[in-house]
C-alpha cells in the first residue's frame, strides 16, 4: 500500500479534501494527476500538482485518455454527488488499479464503496472528529 519513490497518484475531485491530500502529495515530491470539472480549481493548481485537467471523471474515455488505467494509486475525493463517487470508483476497479482509497460522506455511502470492492474508505468529519476527541484527550493530559 505504502507509496514507493516512482509511484504516481490520480487525485479526482479536488474540493478542500482532495486539494489538500494532493498538495501534500506533491510537497513531499509524489507525482500527483489531478481531476476536476471546475475550471477555477484545476487553473489555481496549475503549477502546484505535477498535472491538473479539468474533465468529468465519470466518463471512462476521459479516464483512459488521462491513462488512469496506468496508475498504481487513485483517490476519489467527490463527496457531494455519491452518482459521480460510485461511477469514477467503479471504473477505476474495472481498470484494476491496485490502490483505490475513497471519500465517503456518510455511513451508507461507505457501505456503497466498500461492496463494490473500494479498499480504503476514509470518512473526513467522522474520522477527524475522533482524532480530535484523542488530541483533546492529550492536551487534557497535559494539564493534570
Ligand atoms: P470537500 O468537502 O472536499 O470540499 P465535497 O464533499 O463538498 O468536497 P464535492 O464538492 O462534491 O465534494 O466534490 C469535490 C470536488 O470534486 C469539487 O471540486 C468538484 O468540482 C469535483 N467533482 C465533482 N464531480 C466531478 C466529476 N464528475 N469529475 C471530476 N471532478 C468532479
Amino acid at each position: 500500500v505504502a507509496l514507493d519513490a516512482d509511484d504516481s497518484v490520480v487525485v479526482i475531485g479536488l474540493g478542500r479534501f482532495g486539494q489538500a491530500l494532493a498538495v501534500e502529495l506533491a510537497n513531499a515530491g509524489v507525482d500527483v494527476l489531478g481531476i476536476d470539472t471546475d475550471e477555477d480549481i484545476v487553473q489555481s493548481l496549475g503549477g502546484v500538482l505535477t498535472n491538473v485537467v479539468r474533465a468529468d471523471a465519470t466518463k471512462e474515455e476521459v479516464l483512459r485518455q488521462l491513462s488512469v488505467p496506468d496508475f498504481s494509486h487513485a483517490v476519489v475525493a467527490i463527496g457531494s454527488s455519491v452518482e459521480a463517487s460510485i461511477l469514477v470508483s467503479s471504473w477505476l476497479l474495472r481498470f484494476e488499479v491496485e490502490n483505490v482509497w475513497a471519500k465517503a460522506i456518510n455511513d451508507p455511502h461507505g457501505q456503497i464503496l466498500t461492496q463494490l470492492g473500494v479498499q480504503h474508505v476514509v470518512y473526513p468529519e467522522a474520522d477527524m472528529g475522533r482524532r480530535t476527541a484523542h488530541l483533546l484527550r492529550g492536551s487534557l493530559a497535559d494539564y493534570q
